[in-house]
């Protein structure tokens, strides 16, 4: 239903404004203005959901949807923007003056191939066929690209001349609408600067699987709720990109945890070379794994570092909630489990909370049949935090053997 809604108002209004403003003309022109308009508005609601407006967030249900249609509208963008360049649109309008809009055209033929490639540089993880994935930071670069190639694009609707006159109110909302958008790419590119929060590093654990860094906020601390993220970077050469991950520890102690895996460049780099005393940078929080609600049965169920949501999570339970949870940590070996004596601590401390450690170093790989062995999944609701391969397999195996959860929440977090 938002998605409707959205859709709507970026894609149905204005082709329905330009309809009532172009629809007279041959159906080859008109297809050919149509996909360019398409294109242009997805790219705006593009741009203007990449600035995860707190509103929109809430009325999509979570930042990872945001994300999901954020990612969606720009593969959309680009399949109209090529059905738009295969209509040769020589128009006669009353346009601005043919030197402007002859400038306008040259634009677009210039922003075309930039914006297809980086178009699908950004939706592409991994080449296909080849195993090279896309560096993060190639992939970050193409899309801080797109905001002066959309500046581009709004310059050519701007001045580009049109088979029918400038003022029909199809060119007012593709103005406006631009405008936003462009403004929503400038607050995406400051805010991580104007809204992130002073902390400093008060201690540095490097266990087995994960470093455990913990920060003290040196002015006003981050809103935050357990099973949230947050985006992370240090005043140190190398670490200085955000990137996300889950705050480890309970929302309400004064100091954050965050437990990290070493798992590429930043990772490993943080690992190495983060020291007490160190200046970091936080901003969000983001998120809605939220977890219990008291009385309801539920399952709680981490592969690996998957666990760091349930640590915050579990920290934040009391002895006197009601509380009905069965906890499954699955690990390799005993080595990575993160926040175990933790675990085993809050499990000790809340008599509904029932903590099962599977070490498939031992048992085998975590199935549907052994999770049920281990607890009643059937008419639980199932929350799952860990790799996508372990989720989709231990959904479908419930179902295949009758035990399917009342609900599974995760977050379906692509950050490209
Ligand atoms: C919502 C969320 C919560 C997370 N919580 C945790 C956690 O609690 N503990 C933990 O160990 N890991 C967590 N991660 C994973 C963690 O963010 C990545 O492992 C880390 O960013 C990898 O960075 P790298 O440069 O070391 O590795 P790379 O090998 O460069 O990247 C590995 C993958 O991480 C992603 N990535 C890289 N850089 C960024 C970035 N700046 N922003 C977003 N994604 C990026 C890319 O998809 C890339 O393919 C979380 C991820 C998300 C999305």
């Amino acid at each position: 239903m938002p998605i409707t809604a959205l859709l709507t108002i970026f894609l149905l209004i204005p082709l329905l404004l330009l309809f009532n403003a172009a629809g007279h003309l041959d159906p080859k022109l008109f297809g050919g203005l149509s996909a360019g308009t398409g294109a242009y508005c997805l790219m705006s609601m593009n741009l203007i959901l990449a600035a995860r407006p707190a509103l929109l967030e809430r009325w999509l249900g979570g930042l990872d949807k945001l994300y999901w249609v954020h990612k969606w509208t720009g593969a959309g963008a680009i399949l109209l923007v090529l059905l738009h360049e295969q209509v040769d649109l020589e128009v006669k309008g009353q346009g601005a003056s043919s030197g402007i809009s002859e400038l306008a055209a040259d634009a677009a033929e210039l922003i075309f191939w930039p914006l297809v490639i980086l178009g699908l540089a950004s939706l592409l993880k991994r080449l296909p066929r080849l195993s090279f994935e896309i560096p993060y930071a190639w992939w970050r670069l193409s899309h801080r690209a797109m905001g002066p190639i959309f500046a581009i694009a709004v310059f050519h609707q701007f001045f580009i001349k049109l088979p029918f006159d400038n003022s029909a109110m199809i060119s007012a909302y593709l103005t406006w609408m631009g405008v936003a958008a462009l403004a929503a790419f400038v607050w995406t590119q400051a805010a991580p600067y104007l809204q992130r929060r002073a902390y400093s590093v008060t201690s540095v654990t490097r266990a087995d699987a994960a470093t455990i860094v913990r920060l003290k906020a040196e002015g006003k601390p981050l809103k935050r709720r357990p099973g949230q993220f947050a985006m992370l970077s240090f005043a140190r050469k190398g670490l200085g990109e955000p990137h996300p991950f889950t705050l480890s520890s309970d929302a309400a102690g004064e100091e954050v945890e965050f437990s990290i895996k070493p798992a590429g460049d930043f990772t490993q780099r943080l690992r190495d070379t983060v020291q007490e005393g160190d200046r970091a940078w936080l901003q969000g929080s983001y998120g809605r794994f939220s977890g219990a609600k008291p009385g309801q049965r539920q399952v709680w169920l981490a592969g690996g570092i998957g666990i760091t949501p349930f640590l915050a999570l579990a920290d934040g339970l009391k002895p006197d909630d009601s509380a009905d949870i069965d906890l499954v940590y699955c690990v390799r070996d005993r080595s990575e489990a993160v926040g175990l004596t933790r675990l085993e601590a809050a499990a000790a401390r809340v008599p509904g909370l029932r903590l099962h450690l599977h070490i498939s170093a031992d048992e085998g790989r975590l199935d549907a049949e052994k999770l049920a062995a281990k607890v009643d999944p059937a008419g639980a609701s199932l929350w799952f935090c860990g790799p996508a391969a372990l989720r989709k397999s231990i959904t479908k195996g419930l179902s295949s053997i009758g035990k399917s959860p009342k609900s599974v929440h995760f977050e379906r977090f692509e950050f490209r």
